[in-house]
């Protein structure tokens, strides 16, 4: 048996479709967004979707992650947009900018998910499993942008008297990148997602990745933080007098704010590590002696009862063939497993057939039950 709700396309289709409503299909400029902060003479930043910094040289615009916007301050059609990495947060009206002749830098790792989005998109239905198995996300672009240049890791990207320096960083996302630049006297770093205020990120999910030597990133909870503390090092290295992050803060003192960062992601993954259920399963990932786990609770043994369908999925079902007022529970954390729920499912229906009483703990068999089955 399977049960009826949105497949995976459909599913997909539906997210892409909600979280920015500015996703190309209106204008966006920067008079209709709410902040622009002068930082330096010849820099600002424009706060929308992202911080958007704007450069501007001999009446000529450069930007660094556009975000929503389809223009530069005052109209023009800006000369260059860079790029520090491939969300849709950071690029949504990135092909209408294209449209009108805005040149597009990239990092090179992620030039297919700019110009190749809707081919991701197409064949994205075919390598999800879980959710949170997904890297990269559903952040990614919807619309395909034509890109001009790439940029690596310690290339340059020389614009009027500017001369931005690329620093591979990736965490937030594999391919992201920081450019660092000298003006008004100050070494200014834009650095994309990497850090959000002084010890802040702008959000931890971008950080599930499968740790070194694990399968599959559904048990990676920050997993991609040692490439994080990594890429803030080499920041901090270059000894930037100011941060611009993609969300949030502007820093002024810059080892202040990652050195702050770096101690909090180090208790945290301290805190976690002494629980996660998984080193039990990838044995020297994490050693024992250097990072230890709380001690295992008494093995627990399970009343005949319950009936053991999947590792986390079991069902309670009390008389459920004697007596019609059996009761079923379902209580499963990986609702998603086809086998498992087809399994249960099939007990529960069993049950309903006997006229039984059904009580779950998931409101979405109720409402499944009552749809046709999807094929
Ligand atoms: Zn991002």
């Amino acid at each position: 048996m399977t049960f009826p709700g949105p497949s995976r396309r459909e599913f997909l289709q539906l997210m892409a479709a909600v979280p920015l409503s500015v996703q190309g299909h209106r204008e966006s400029t920067p008079s209709q967004t709410s902040l622009q902060e002068q930082v330096l003479p010849g820099l600002r930043v424009v706060r929308g979707s992202v911080n958007t910094v704007v450069f501007e040289r001999n009446g000529k615009t450069l930007l660094v992650d556009s975000g929503e916007l389809s223009a530069a301050p005052g109209g023009a059609v800006p000369e260059w947009v860079l790029f520090t990495h491939h969300h849709r947060d950071q690029a949504s009206a990135a092909h209408q900018l294209a449209a009108k002749g805005t040149k597009i830098a990239v990092p090179a790792e992620e030039k297919r998910l700019f110009a190749e989005a809707e081919q991701f998109w197409n064949s994205a239905d075919n390598i999800i499993d879980h959710r949170y198995d997904f890297r990269p996300h559903l952040f990614t672009l919807t619309h395909s942008v034509p890109v001009s240049r790439t940029v690596t890791g310690g290339e340059t990207f020389t614009w009027q008297d500017l001369r931005f320096e690329i620093i591979s960083t990736p965490a937030h996302t594999d391919g992201s990148v920081s450019y660092l630049v000298e003006i008004g006297g100050k070494r200014v770093a834009l650095t994309g997602d990497l850090i959000h205020s002084p010890g802040k990120i702008w959000e931890f999910y971008s950080l599930q990745k499968r740790f070194p030597g694990m399968r599959g990133d559904y048990w990676g909870f920050g997993g991609a933080v040692a490439d994080l503390q990594a890429s803030l090092a080499k920041i901090l290295a270059k000894k930037p007098d100011l941060l611009i992050p993609s969300h949030g803060e502007i820093m002024s003192e810059p080892a202040h704010a990652i050195s702050l960062l770096t101690e909090n992601l180090d208790r945290l993954m301290a805190n976690y590590l002494s629980t996660a259920a998984w080193r039990i399963y990838f044995k020297g990932i994490f050693p024992d002696a250097q990072y230890p786990m709380l001690p295992p609770l008494p093995a627990v043994f399970y009343p005949t009862w319950i009936r053991d369908i999947a590792s986390t999925t079991k069902a309670i079902s009390p008389r459920c063939r004697a007596s019609p007022a059996a009761t079923a529970f379902w209580i499963a954390s990986r609702v998603d497993c086809g086998k498992q729920r087809a399994d249960l499912s099939g007990l529960i229906h069993t049950c309903l057939k006997k006229r039984a009483r059904s009580i779950t703990s998931s409101p979405t068999i109720h409402r499944r039950r009552s749809r046709r089955p999807r094929r």
